[in-house]
C-alpha cells in the first residue's frame, strides 16, 4: 500500500505569502493535477492507497519566528492559526485528502511526522492503520519540512520516494544539500 504525503502547501509559503517559495505556487497546480487524475480514476485504480496532507500550523512556535529571521532556524511570521496563511493555496484543487496533520502548534515542528490529526492521531499510527508501507513525498519546501518528513519515513520504516518535480525549495545550496542527504538515507529521488 502506496500514500502521497503532501507537505504544507500553504498560502504563506506561495508567491503572496509571508515566507514564500519560489514556485510554490506552481506546485500546488501540479499537485492538484496529479490529485485530479486520481479522483477521475477512483482511489482503487490510482497509484495512492491513501492522500494525505500536513499543515504548518503555529499559534506560538516561540523562538521559530523572528523579527530578524535568518531563514535557517528563525522565520518571519508564517502559517499563524486563524488567519489566510494556514489555508491551502487555492491552486491545491481538489483536496481530497484523506486525513489533514497538523504540526508546530507551540515550538517548530518541520516532518510532517511531528503532526496529529484533529482527533489525535499521529501520522505514522495513522498511516501504519491503514497499511502503509511505502509512501511518496511531495510539497514545500524540500531543503526544510519534505527533508525532515521524508528522513523521518525512513527512520519509521517506510519505503521512501521524493517526487522532486512536485517540490520547491527555499535555496539552492539548501535543496541541494538536503536532495543529497536524502539519497543517503535510503530515499529515492523520483
Ligand atoms: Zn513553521
Amino acid at each position: 500500500m502506496r500514500a502521497l504525503i503532501v507537505v504544507d502547501v500553504q498560502n504563506d509559503f506561495c508567491e503572496g505569502g509571508s515566507l514564500p517559495v519560489e514556485g510554490g505556487a506552481r506546485v500546488a497546480a501540479d499537485i492538484a493535477a496529479v490529485l485530479h487524475a486520481r479522483s477521475q480514476r477512483g482511489p482503487d485504480a490510482g497509484d495512492y492507497a491513501q492522500v494525505v496532507a500536513t499543515k504548518d500550523h503555529h499559534v506560538d512556535p516561540g523562538d521559530h519566528w523572528s523579527a530578524e529571521p535568518d531563514f535557517e532556524s528563525s522565520w518571519p511570521v508564517h502559517c499563524e492559526v486563524g488567519t489566510d496563511g494556514v489555508a491551502f493555496h487555492p491552486n491545491l484543487d481538489p483536496q481530497p485528502f484523506d486525513a489533514v496533520f497538523l504540526k508546530g502548534d507551540h515550538a517548530a515542528a518541520y516532518s510532517g511526522f511531528e503532526g496529529r490529526t484533529d482527533d489525535g492521531t499521529s501520522l505514522v499510527d495513522w498511516l501504519q492503520g491503514h497499511a502503509v508501507t511505502e509512501v511518496d513525498v511531495c510539497g514545500l519546501a524540500t531543503d526544510h519540512c519534505v527533508r525532515a518528513t521524508a528522513l523521518d519515513a525512513v527512520t519509521e520504516g517506510f519505503s521512501v520516494r521524493v517526487l522532486r518535480d512536485l517540490c520547491a525549495g527555499v535555496a539552492p545550496a539548501t535543496t541541494d544539500a538536503a536532495l543529497t542527504e536524502m539519497a543517503a538515507a535510503g530515499v529515492t529521488l523520483a
